[in-house]
């Protein structure tokens, strides 16, 4: 007789073939069946709270777009080309209407709209690193994304490419060396809503920054930085081209817009406020508050 002792209970000897062997069974079928697998989202949609383009080498940007296959539609102002397989038709013609809301929004936001027709081209990352490029010159805006993101990601990306498009359509080529600040500050404030996840304005975000201390300069170039750092960057410059459009008007800006040389903080701050930039960084902290 065997006991087993936890539970104190009695077992014949002759029940104990049977036991083990049914022990055996249960154990094989555990091993054999595969446990559950996780469901992890895509590192990107974990590591990013909001949109972000990812770092490009400017003159990459003025080099003619690889050439681009796809599902093809039209839209009023837009050609949508989107790579093979990442969306279904179905999918594809409710893209190409966001795209093209999406357009409207920004116009009417940013003020003034393209001068021709735009291609919004959507290629595949296989590795989901989605990411953002505006060929201006060309006209062609292009996001990469993969089938495991959501279409919205792609949409708020989209919006921001277009604002660099109409961008240049106002500047002109003087675009193209525009003060990094203002750059991308403009494009992400243009996106207005669509980088905005549900808040009300970007001063908010900043706000939160400041409170935790992660403020950065606003003459702080993203390259070589990280993912966070370069998107905190981004809002900050949103925020700041806010207030200098809220605060002196959009002429203003216009002018200083077409005065730098791509370096952040090169624009001609003290030329068109009478201020340095230094000095607008302080009003604009104290106008978050
Ligand atoms: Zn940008």
């Amino acid at each position: 007789m065997i006991r087993l002792d936890r539970f104190n209970i009695p077992i014949p000897r002759a029940a104990l073939g049977p036991i083990l062997l049914a022990v055996f069974i249960v154990l094989l079928i555990t091993l054999r069946t595969p446990p559950p697998r996780p469901i992890i989202a895509p590192p990107s949609a974990v590591t990013w709270n909001h949109p972000i383009e990812l770092p490009v080498d400017p003159d990459a940007a003025r080099q003619p777009p690889p050439p681009i296959t796809g599902q093809f539609v039209q839209r009023s102002n837009l050609d949508i080309i989107s790579a093979e397989g990442l969306f279904s038709p179905a999918d594809q013609a409710i893209l190409a209407t966001e795209l093209e809301q999406a357009l409207n929004y920004t116009t009417g936001r940013f003020g003034s709209g393209p001068n021709d027709r735009v291609s919004a081209y959507v290629g595949l990352e296989p590795g989901c690193g989605l990411h953002g490029i505006a060929y201006t010159e060309q006209r062609t805006v292009q996001v990469f994304t993969c089938a495991d993101l959501p279409r919205y990601r792609t949409v708020t990306i989209m919006a921001h490419e277009f604002v660099h498009q109409l961008a240049h359509d106002r500047y002109g080529p003087a675009h193209l060396q525009a003060d990094m600040i203002l750059l991308e500050g403009l494009a992400t404030w243009g996106a207005g809503s669509y980088w905005l996840g549900g808040q009300p304005d970007f001063a908010t975000f900043v706000r939160e920054y400041k409170a935790n201390g992660s403020l950065l300069p606003l003459a702080t170039s993203y390259v070589g930085r990280s993912i966070s750092d370069m998107n905190r960057l981004y809002y900050q410059w949103g925020s700041f081209v806010e207030f200098l459009i809220v605060t002196y008007g959009r002429e203003a800006f216009d002018a200083l817009y077409v005065t730098g040389n791509r370096a952040p903080g090169s624009a001609n701050y003290a030329g068109v406020y009478g201020k340095s930039l230094t000095d607008l960084e302080q009003e604009w902290l104290a106008w978050l508050d």
